[in-house]
């Protein structure tokens, strides 16, 4: 059972999650969109662009970083959705069968839209 001061605490968990993966989706739109007028341009220190001599070319490293960064910003929209749902009354309950979420999973993964058994459904495990 999900007490007020509990979801209290999801939400909080949520939003420092959030606010971390929305750096990561600014940073990926930043480098797709290569936009000139970025209000937070001067806050991410860049020791690698005062290192001018060394121009060897990093694009591997680059596409894991872009992968996992898509990764973080397809959970921040899973987050996103949660802190609807805590918004709505609807948090804690799986989107698939109603049933309340065990706690223990929502201390895992606080952005769990479903419980295990329908995730379990939905995701078929090869
Ligand atoms: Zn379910």
């Amino acid at each position: 059972m999900l007490t007020p001061k509990s979801l209290l605490e999801y939400r909080s968990r949520l939003q420092s999650l959030l606010q971390k993966f929305e750096k990561a989706r600014d940073s990926v739109s930043r480098d797709l969109t290569d936009s000139p007028n970025h209000p937070e341009e001067s806050d991410a220190p860049d020791p690698s662009s005062t290192n001018s001599s060394d121009q060897r070319d990093h694009q591997p490293d680059q596409q894991v970083a872009v992968g996992s960064l898509l990764v973080e910003v397809h959970l921040a929209d899973k987050i996103d959705a949660a802190l609807q749902r805590l918004q709505n009354g609807q948090f804690g309950l799986c989107a698939q069968c109603g049933k309340a979420i065990d706690t223990n999973r929502l201390e895992i993964i606080p952005y769990a839209r479903c419980c295990v058994d329908c995730e379990r459904l939905e995701v078929p495990s090869i």
